[in-house]
């Protein structure tokens, strides 16, 4: 599945809303520091279903809400939502007969996050193995984090087990067998 397009609005430095198209053979990002390029990279992962605020630079995941400048002030909601195109069918089957995905992340300052497929509220869970199993995902190795690098080197052979798996497209299906021993 492809990513085609990212929207935000009121995420970290995105306060007004803010569309980037993603074409394909889009490789990279420029411009100045500060300018809000980690943002979106983050904008990425927080669709997708990241739970860790200190993964994206914050205390408390109210944090990626605009938090004011001295010309703006504060907002109390951040959206992010990131369209896929599902042309060539590969979404789990319940929503395969759609010919694009849209994945909404919303959070309200206090009230914690929630989320839409094609407008329809879904759990954060189902939100996350629809990425685990495109092999993308909040913690993906599709994303390589600063120390990212190191991280691997020194992992524990258990650890790294983890990013086989991913690579083997097997992710999805492990955090199902997780769930299900749980219940
Ligand atoms: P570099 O080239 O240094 O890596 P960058 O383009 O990756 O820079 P980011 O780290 O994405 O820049 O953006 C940093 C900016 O985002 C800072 O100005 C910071 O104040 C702003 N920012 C981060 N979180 C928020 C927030 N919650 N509200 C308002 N601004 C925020
Ligand atoms: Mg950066």
């Amino acid at each position: 599945m492809q990513f085609t397009k990212l929207r935000l609005s009121g995420f970290k430095s995105f306060v007004d809303p803010t569309e980037l198209l993603i074409e394909a053979g889009l490789t990279g990002i420029v411009g100045p520091n500060g300018c809000g390029k980690s943002n979106l990279v983050e904008a990425l992962q927080w669709v997708m279903g990241e739970t860790s605020a200190r993964r994206l630079r914050g205390g408390d995941m109210d944090d990626v809400i605009f938090g004011g400048t001295t010309s703006k002030p504060a907002r109390n909601i951040a959206t992010v939502a990131v369209r896929l195109d599902n042309s060539e069918r590969t979404a789990p089957a319940q929503l395969n007969d759609q010919d694009e995905l849209e994945i909404e992340r919303r959070i309200d300052r206090g009230k914690g996050s929630t989320y839409r497929v094609n407008a329809r509220e879904t759990r954060a869970k189902d939100v996350q193995l629809l990425f685990a199993d495109a092999s993308s995902g909040a913690g993906s190795s599709a994303l390589v984090g600063q120390g990212r690098i190191g991280w691997l080197i020194n992992a524990k052979p258990n650890e790294r087990r983890v990013l086989l798996e991913e690579a083997a497209g097997i992710g999805g299906l492990q955090s199902r067998r997780h769930e299900a021993e749980l219940k």
